[in-house]
């Protein structure tokens, strides 16, 4: 049987961590010897050793705001009060959603640009007495001031409410679906969302009196998120550190106030970024925004294996025939396993390479489910960096027991066996095996040569959208990773082929803002699973796009370097891009009433525009039809 994705997460976190603190008892408390493995317990591939490198992970720094430091007036600007605080999860949601943006410490810079988010707290300390007149001015001089965590400088007039309380862990915000701003949340899902749970370090909120007009409330009836509009401009308060919940969400640490584990709808951040993308289209009249579904589709979709039981190794291949057939490719993450032990027998041998080998000619791409693929990877040492096939032999005693395995062991002896032995270029994408996922995994990630990772599902992660990594899954320290977590699987009941009308409901929901579809499918069986992916295939082809991880990854990463740039006078506006790394495929969000001027490789649908390759710098230009 297909083993457990999830294990005892989905009776809730209490149990979960309950039984993580037994398997890590075991693990630090259990002095027995390791099991002697017998020769015939091990698979060794004749004159195959390595890897030879060793792996060293690097320390971890503080990212700096320089990057994000970089830009013209068209964007938002982030005015960031204190340097010390979680903007790195700010700047990688908006990156996300696609917003570009500055960070900026000096307010003189923020007022260059029309639409301002001060971040993360304003107080009448925050600033000079006249750089707070100047951001009161903002609103009223047409431009848009949004601020989190608001607590004085005497700005309640500017905003419209009358108060501020600290309202201390609000458990969830109901959103006023009547604001122009909320009218794209079409589903009940996006209409109340969840801000705090049972875990330790909930996000502080703060309430403000505001009778009317208000986006989002407590549910006390206090207003979370204000709203004043003027002539032109406009105020937004927003009572929450903005940048702690989407990294709680990012770094999977939301324990607690999570609905479900996957195969669900869960937008809570989704809702966020996307307010904040309205915010900035509404107050930035030549708003630019980047797209998130390749070639202008609605959804981007990955059909993903997890190879890690014997039977599963030529089913997979089943799969692999299929996707071909339809032009698609698959990810396929393939436990290493070559040594038996209480998870399953050898199946990493002869035969298992002959399969990866036809999986590589199909066309799909290998991807590494660890050695082990034990529930304690999580709690696993990182390792020497100069773990070795055939010397590195992890055992598997029980669920919660294993001896021998450190995380660099797993992530490097992995990939040099495929890489090595699949015929395929060098993989670049990983899922831990039920999804048992270390605190250090992005660094080890990085430091073993992934670039993608698939370790979390998108309900504990908050979102239906790629994102990337920190290190330790912290604030400080953004690393290469980009993480794609899984939205469908099958191993919740009932089967998966009963499921389809769920799950097709699901990807409409994620398709109305341009999310992501990671749908993980265990080849243990056919059957009613393989039915699935036909069926669902089907049902979405013409609107969805489909790739690999590595071929989205590919895509994401190159998305998230390129810079835009908008300016316009008279009629006429300039769409400046900047793509650091090839791209095919990018879209672009214009505001309405431009029109581009003909150009080669570039195609308008509405406000969407498709331009077939970018690379390097590049010019579009609009008419501007401002009526
Ligand atoms: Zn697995």
């Amino acid at each position: 049987m297909a083993k457990h994705l999830h294990g005892p997460m989905v009776f809730g976190a209490l149990t979960c961590s309950l039984l993580g603190l037994v398997g890590w008892f075991h693990i630090q408390f259990t002095q027995e010897k390791p099991p002697a493995l017998k020769s015939e317990d091990v698979f060794v591939f004749e004159g195959v050793t390595g890897p030879t490198e060793k792996t060293v992970v690097a320390p971890s720094g503080h990212s700096s705001l320089q990057p994000y430091a970089v830009g013209g007036p068209s964007r938002l600007a982030v005015l960031l009060t204190e340097e010390r605080s979680n903007w790195l999860g700010l700047a990688h949601g908006l990156k996300s959603i696609g917003v570009p943006f500055v960070v900026t410490r000096d307010y003189q810079e923020a007022l260059k640009h029309r639409v301002i988010l001060v971040y993360p707290t304003l107080t009448g300390t925050s600033f000079p007495g006249e750089a707070i007149r100047a951001l009161g001015a903002v609103p009223r001089n047409g431009g848009t001031l949004i601020a989190t965590q608001v607590l004085g400088g005497g700005l309640e007039e500017v905003f419209g409410y009358s108060g501020t309380v600290v309202a201390s862990r609000k458990q969830e915000i109901r959103w006023n679906r009547a604001h122009p701003l909320m009218e794209q949340m079409s589903d009940p899902a996006e209409w109340v969302t969840t801000l705090n749970g049972k875990q330790e370090n909930p996000i502080g909120t703060y309430s403000y009196a505001q009778t009317r007009g208000a986006i989002g409330r407590y549910t006390d009836g206090s207003a979370a998120v204000t709203a004043k509009d003027y002539d032109r401009g406009h105020a937004y308060a927003i009572g929450i550190d903005l940048g702690a919940l989407l990294l709680k969400g990012y770094n999977n640490r939301s324990d607690g106030f999570t609905r479900s584990f996957d195969n669900q709808f869960d937008p809570t951040l989704d809702v966020w970024l996307r307010m904040l993308k309205g915010m900035y289209q509404m107050g930035e009249p030549n708003a630019v925004t980047i797209g998130t579904v390749p070639f202008g589709k609605s959804l981007s979709v990955m059909f993903t294996h997890d190879v890690d039981f014997t039977e599963s190794m030529a089913n997979a291949v089943a799969y692999a025939e299929f996707e071909r057939s339809k032009g698609l490719t698959g990810t396929y993450f393939v436990q290493v396993k070559y040594i038996r032990d209480y998870n399953d027998d050898i199946f990493f041998n002869e035969q298992g390479v002959r399969h990866l080998a036809r999986l590589t000619e199909l066309g799909m791409e290998l991807a590494s489910h660890t050695v082990a693929h034990s529930a304690s990877f999580s709690r696993f040492p990182m390792g020497t960096g100069a773990e070795q096939y055939p010397s590195y032999r992890p055992f598997v005693k029980t669920r919660w027991k294993a001896y021998d395995a450190t995380i660099l062991g797993e992530l490097r002896v992995s990939k040099f066996l495929i890489d090595r032995l699949g015929g395929g270029p060098a993989m670049v994408s990983f899922r831990p095996g039920e999804l048992s996922n270390p605190f250090s995994l992005p660094q080890a990630l990085v430091a073993t040569g992934f670039r993608y990772s698939s370790a979390a599902t998108a309900n504990n992660s908050l979102t239906h959208l790629p994102y990337q990594m920190t290190y330790d899954r912290l604030s400080e320290s953004e690393v290469g990773i980009f993480e794609f977590p899984v939205t469908i699987e099958d191993e919740e009941l009932p089967p998966m082929g009963e499921r389809i009308p769920q799950a097709l409901m699901l990807a409409k929901q994620i398709a109305r803002y341009g999310g992501c579809v990671v749908v993980l499918i265990h080849p243990n069986i056919l059957d009613h699973k393989l039915e699935f992916e036909k069926q669902f295939y089907e049902a979405v082809k013409d609107w969805a796009w489909f790739g690999s991880m590595r071929e989205f990854g590919d895509w994401w990463s190159a998305r998230n370097a390129l810079q835009v740039e908008a300016a316009a006078e008279a009629g006429r506006a300039t769409v400046s891009i900047n793509a650091p790394r090839r791209i095919s495929g990018m879209t672009l969000e214009v505001s309405s009433g431009w029109t581009i001027l003909p150009q080669a490789g570039v195609r308008q649908d509405g406000r969407t525009i498709i331009l077939d390759m970018v690379e390097g710098t590049r010019q579009l230009h609009f008419a501007v039809d401002r009526s």
